[in-house]
């Protein structure tokens, strides 16, 4: 290179040393951190002229010891590949969501570094964390400047941190789960954060091990990952990059299971909401415990314990949300939750007749598996964008199979259906002669032809006076993290399924998640009666999405008596004929 470095980039130099001053405290090289601090520092106040010199010496080889060796390091390798990549390369080594965060040059990161020193913080989520929990009008030490520095820059930045759609954020956990079970000693293995919560996006995937060996299993765990990278390792917390996304591990011993969990958890409002609560009694609720006013450790072994400490029932993890769940609790106005093992049957699934990637026969022994009572197979129907659709030929072979294995398959019920699509005119599209020979028929809206929120009310509006349609699914249309769904007025259509006998569902794949809790406990309220479905396409997916909406349904507060299939076959039926009656 004939040119020197430009000014821009000889300026960008003071980032490339902390950002790499960050990734060393984080990986817990601290000497290496610490020099790269000062260096990152005593480069920062140096002037253009002595920063062309001391490239020019870089270069040539001839700093003789002028900087320490890794800064020396940083600055030679930044020199070879230009700044922009030198920047990006110390990014790419760090927690991918405090890498976002730091891209933007709004935030020191020798404030990060700082912050990680004296609160172990290593992604955006604990550093958003400590800034939350610590009162800005503590002692003015460099950790506190550096937490108010923080905390002016992170709520403008909150937006850009990524998000794990929860499908992921579960098969990344069910993948560790297993070989993290698998080490000897190990008594539990659990989703923390937003995951345990059932959020339909994730910020860290974070999980806890449970051991009597706290550290040594966190070694174990992290050998046995094999990750690609390691971004953080100390004694009870690492955060590893792996093949399928970022994992963030905690392990303790299972006496300190019950804090670490309910802390770890969250939500962060949900958690500070306790934390006041505590305080109002005279004790402390921290990370590794509650405590009494002398400091003694009151209780920490389970989460029920420290709820129950608090004067309050334990409150299921999907209802954390920080709103009023602490003052419903104390009250006693917490609702009795649907469980999974309340559900007696998915009436909602898809096969290879249309876009599943199953045969009814594998769908059908999955339900038997799961210990269901009955399931409805319910592909799409002609005009559907599916990549396959039930043609009326299509849908009679399909009944002939079906017919095949209920002899088959004693025990369980099989339903025949269909998951109609409405169209633009908000007729079905399905011959009604068609439709009245399926056990089950469940409509849904796939597109909005840009048609505006009333325009959609009232296609649903006909589908659900309809009295084929016993279930409208996935009623919002949303795609969590991507797409918000329909601006409905989602009172009028609560209210017109309760005045049809129409069910609207709670879809569980990931891809859906809808009704979300919040639109599910509004339906319940308008006296609608709810369907909880798994839209499985393939057989291994059945129980998880059911577990998936499950769980968004129980962070609505649902409960198992607002949910159709938790009753028994007959009185699906029933309610599907009652629907049928009114005309
Ligand atoms: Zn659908
Ligand atoms: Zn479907």
């Amino acid at each position: 290179m004939l040119l020197g470095p430009s000014r821009a980039e000889l300026d960008a130099l003071a980032r490339v040393l902390a950002l790499r001053a960050v990734a060393c405290e984080l990986a817990g090289a601290r000497e290496d951190a610490d020099a790269l601090v000062e260096a990152a520092r005593r480069y920062a106040a140096l002037s253009p002229q002595e920063r062309q010199r001391a490239a020019a010496r870089l270069r040539r080889e001839a700093d003789a010891g002028e900087w320490p060796a890794a800064a020396r390091e940083t600055l030679a390798a930044a020199l070879r590949t230009g700044a922009g990549a030198a920047l990006a390369g110390q990014l790419d080594l760090l927690p991918a969501d405090l890498s976002a965060l730091l891209q933007s040059g709004e935030l020191d990161p020798l404030d990060v570094v700082v912050v990680h020193r004296r609160h172990g913080a290593v992604t955006a989520a604990d550093v958003a964390a400590v800034v939350a929990a610590t009162a800005p009008e503590a002692a003015a030490d460099g950790a506190h400047q550096a937490l108010r520095r923080l905390a002016a820059h992170l709520p403008a930045l909150a937006p850009r941190r990524r998000r794990t759609p929860l499908g992921r954020a579960v098969s990344l956990f069910e993948r560790v789960e297993v070989q993290i079970a698998a080490l000897p000693g190990t008594l539990a293995v659990e989703a923390l954060g937003s995951l345990r919560r059932v959020s339909p996006t994730v910020g860290d995937v974070d999980v806890l091990l449970v051991h009597p060996d706290p550290a040594g299993a966190l070694a174990a765990a992290v050998s046995a990952l094999a990750p690609a990278r390691v971004h953080h390792h100390g004694r009870t917390r690492a955060v590893l990059r792996l093949e399928h996304g970022e994992l963030g591990l905690r392990s303790c011993r299972p006496e300190r299971a019950g804090a670490v969990r309910l802390w770890h958890t969250g939500s962060a409002a949900h958690v500070e909401g306790l934390r006041r609560l505590a305080v109002s009694q005279g004790l402390s609720l921290r990370p590794d415990g509650l405590f009494d006013g002398g400091g003694r450790l009151v209780a920490a072994d389970s989460e029920a314990h420290i709820y129950e400490r608090l004067g309050l029932p334990l409150i299921a993890p999907e209802l954390r949300h920080g709103e009023d769940e602490i003052a419903r609790a104390a009250a006693g106005r917490l609702p009795s939750l649907l469980d999974a093992c309340d559900i007696r049957g998915d009436l909602h699934t898809h096969t290879l007749w249309s876009d599943g990637r199953d045969s009814v026969d594998a769908m059908v022994f999955a339900a038997r598996r799961l210990g269901y009572e009955y399931v409805a197979i319910t592909d799409h129907s002609p005009s559907a964008a599916a990549t396959r659709v039930l043609t009326l030929d299509r849908l009679r072979q399909q009944a002939a199979d079906v017919a095949r294995l209920r002899t088959a398959v004693p025990g369980l019920t099989i339903l025949h259906g269909v998951e109609v699509d409405i169209l633009a005119d908000g007729s079905l599209d399905l011959p009604d002669e068609v439709m009245a020979g399926l056990d089950i028929v469940l409509a849904s809206l796939h597109e909005s032809f840009g048609h505006s929120p009333a325009r959609l009310l009232e296609r649903y509006a006909r589908a659900m006076r309809h009295p084929m349609v016993a279930v409208v699914t996935h009623p919002a249309n949303r795609v969590p993290g991507r797409d918000e769904g329909y601006a409905l007025d989602f009172e009028a259509l609560f209210h017109l399924a309760a005045e049809t006998g129409t069910a609207v569902e709670v879809d569980g794949g990931p891809g859906h998640l809808d009704l979300d809790g919040h639109l599910a406990r509004r339906a319940v309220e308008a006296g609608a009666t709810l369907t909880v479905d798994s839209d499985a396409h393939d057989a291994h997916r059945l129980g998880r999405q059911m577990r998936l909406g499950v769980g968004t349904a129980r962070r609505g507060g649902v409960s198992a008596a607002h949910v159709l299939n938790t009753r028994g076959v007959e009185d699906v039926r029933a309610f599907v004929a009652a629907k049928r009656q009114r005309r």
